[in-house]
């Protein structure tokens, strides 16, 4: 836990009792700083209160004893409509934070690098994290990943957090600064929260804010808003930046093509040799990881040894199982066509197991991968949706469940192979919320992994479940 002693003598609220705000509350009553909470579900303020927390009156705070509002990043504070504490503490003047700033006022020696895009954050976070320790730099991995800001321990100088940033969390701070700024891309997201695209690519920008000669920003250029966001903060004097692009040749930057990455002094790493990142995408995730980890100054080798050994994140792509020479692959993550459209351009020779609760547009979007399929197979609500719209397309069996689906895969997979057609790729990769059959995306992928694993013959890959 990170200690705040630092901000003795001031007063806060917080607002939004989850994951993050609990721990702000433990950090902020272990060092003994005043303040009141609040949340507007009730068991999340009774675990507030269990951890020796006042509740505020909602409506009666006095923002004249009140420093900062301490806000949760997923509570609108501005757009579509304010919460009505964060209203108020506009209207009082007070500035809103997030935990991420307290942690930068906390441990002001150490070095913060800071990720952000619309897409493949948590896996270049958890990539960069691993590099790191692989290297032996004191490192600590968290933000809007894994554990809350302030539940991270404590590291001084020499020490790196490594802090996944929504666009949400970089408007709620202040003073923190990214010694390496790294921005993957930007497509539409969230625009409910920012008003439009502009407000997006603003808010997302803020990353860049109090970044200083010889920090780093690092910046992935292969959609048209990341260029004009490179071009501008190439304009700003003193920043070092490194451009990260696919399919081409960037000056002093990194690219990645034909399955090699290639570095700005021309070192080159053999995707090949890394099975846990496959695609494009996974491609700018790990050559934005190596810009930002050369700028710490770990050494190649090292790097492309940290990508080689890199584990994955569960329920991306995660490779759970073998049977012979079939892979069974975890995608449990991809809830709407395009997740699932980057798994698909991942591999070829797929059996392809995909439904839950669909999304707007079904699987219509997929229609360019399809002769990447072998044979699909139907699970829940969507079953009928996708049925349609795969008809006369690519072969389908409808398999009601989960485990159905897994065993008509895997037997024919394996016929397949016997009959001399070559291996293929068992993948999960629903392309529909989960929430017809299971708690979760994480319990629907945990569920497949462990009936993978089940499978007579099968050999575990990958991280232990
Ligand atoms: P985030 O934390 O930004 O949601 P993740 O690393 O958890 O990103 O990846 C979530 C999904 O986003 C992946 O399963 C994949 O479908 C897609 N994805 C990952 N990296 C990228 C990328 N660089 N560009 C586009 N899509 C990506």
């Amino acid at each position: 836990m990170i200690d705040l002693a630092v901000l003795e003598g001031s007063s806060f609220v917080v607002l939004g009792l989850a994951r993050s705000g609990l721990a702000t509350v433990r950090a902020l009553l272990a060092a003994r700083i005043d303040c009141v909470v609040w949340d507007d579900n009730a068991p999340a303020r009774e675990a507030a209160v269990a951890l020796g927390a006042t509740l505020a009156d909602p409506a009666a705070i006095d923002w004249s004893r009140v420093d900062a509002l301490i806000i949760s990043p997923g509570i609108p504070n501005l757009l579509p409509e304010p919460h009505p504490v964060a209203a108020a503490a506009r209207a009082a003047g007070k500035p809103l934070i997030c935990d991420v700033e307290l942690l930068a006022r906390a441990r002001p020696a150490a070095r913060y690098v800071g990720i952000t895009g619309t897409n493949g954050k948590s896996t270049t976070t958890a990539l960069i994290g691993h590099v790191l320790e692989g290297a032996g730099v004191p490192c600590q991995v968290g933000g809007n990943i894994g554990r809350g800001a302030l539940d991270l321990a404590p590291l001084g100088d020499g020490g790196v957090y490594v802090l996944e940033l929504s666009s949400y969390q970089l408007e709620l701070l202040e003073t923190f600064r990214a010694h390496v700024a790294v921005w993957l891309n930007v497509t539409p997201d969230h625009i409910d929260r920012h008003g439009d695209m502009m407000g997006y690519v603003a808010a997302k920008e803020h990353i860049f804010d109090r970044q200083k000669a010889r920090d780093c920003a690092v910046i992935g250029v292969d959609d048209d808003y990341s260029r004009a966001v490179y071009d501008k903060i190439v304009a700003r004097h003193g920043i070092a930046c490194v451009p990260v692009a696919l399919d081409r040749a960037v000056a002093r930057g990194v690219s990645f093509h034909a399955g090699l990455l290639v570095d700005a002094d021309g070192y080159k790493v053999d995707f090949a040799e890394v099975p846990t990142l496959p695609g494009d995408h996974n491609a700018q995730n790990a050559a934005c990881a190596w810009a930002a980890c050369r700028w710490l100054g770990v050494p190649r080798d090292r790097i492309a040894e940290g990508l080689r050994s890199y584990p994955g994140l569960p329920h991306r792509q995660e490779q759970v199982a073998a049977v012979g020479s079939v892979v069974y692959i975890n995608d449990s993550k991809a809830t709407n066509a395009d997740a699932t459209a980057r798994a698909l351009s991942s591999y070829r020779d797929i059996y392809w197991i995909l439904g839950g609760q669909a999304k707007e547009g079904g699987v219509t979007p997929l229609a360019a991968w399809f002769d990447r399929i072998r044979h699909a197979f139907l699970i829940g609500e969507a079953t009928e949706m996708f049925a349609d719209q795969l008809e006369g397309k690519l072969p389908y069996s409808r398999c009601g469940d989960l485990q159905s689906a897994l065993d008509a895969a895997h037997e024919r997979a394996q016929r397949d192979m016997q009959e001399g057609k070559g291996p293929g790729i068992v993948l999960l990769s629903p392309a529909c919320a989960s929430w017809d059959q299971w708690r979760s995306y994480e319990h629907r992928g945990d569920a497949f992994r462990a009936m993978a694993r089940a499978l007579p013959g099968a050999q575990s890959l990958g991280r232990a479940a």
